[in-house]
């Protein structure tokens, strides 16, 4: 049985970019535990209602910041969020330490901020924002074209 005759969403809507902006079920985007792991060193957890658990590290975050100077450099970089900046190719390349917030605190009910060592904080990391990029394996398979060919 075909369903093709009863489909009122044109293909145009269902364009793919739009796909990824599918609303998310609220016990996905609602955080059950946030643990800023600041002393480790390490980065952000987040164990979710719906029962997942995600993990991003501090320099994916800092690389991965939803400020719209980070989002305006990496469009012009060509660069995906987490995704690390290209090393200059300097004869004596400049030591930069990982990236680690000095600082982080809850933006109303909807989202996190980091105070981070190197003197930023503008991105404001939305839940929605987080579990549409969690870096658990699971999740990475599933949006397989954001994982490129490494190099
Ligand atoms: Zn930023
Ligand atoms: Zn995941």
């Amino acid at each position: 049985m075909s369903h093709e005759g009863i489909r009122f969403v044109s293909k145009e809507d269902q364009a793919q970019e739009n796909l990824a902006d599918r609303p998310l079920p609220r016990i996905a985007v609602t955080p059950e535990k946030v643990r800023v792991k600041i002393t480790e060193g390490t980065g952000l957890e987040i164990d979710w209602q719906d029962g997942h658990k995600s993990a991003w590290g501090f320099a994916w975050l800092r690389d991965a910041c939803p400020c719209a100077t980070c989002i305006d450099e990496r469009k012009a970089q060509g660069r995906k969020a987490g995704q690390p900046k290209p090393k200059p190719t300097a004869l004596l390349p400049m030591y930069t330490p990982p990236a680690k917030p000095a600082s982080a605190h809850g933006v109303g009910r909807y989202a996190l901020q980091f105070n981070w060592a190197d003197g930023h904080s503008g991105g404001i990391y939305s839940w929605d924002y987080l579990r549409r990029h969690c870096q658990c394996p699971e999740c990475r398979f599933e949006a397989t074209e954001s994982t490129g060919t490494p190099n």
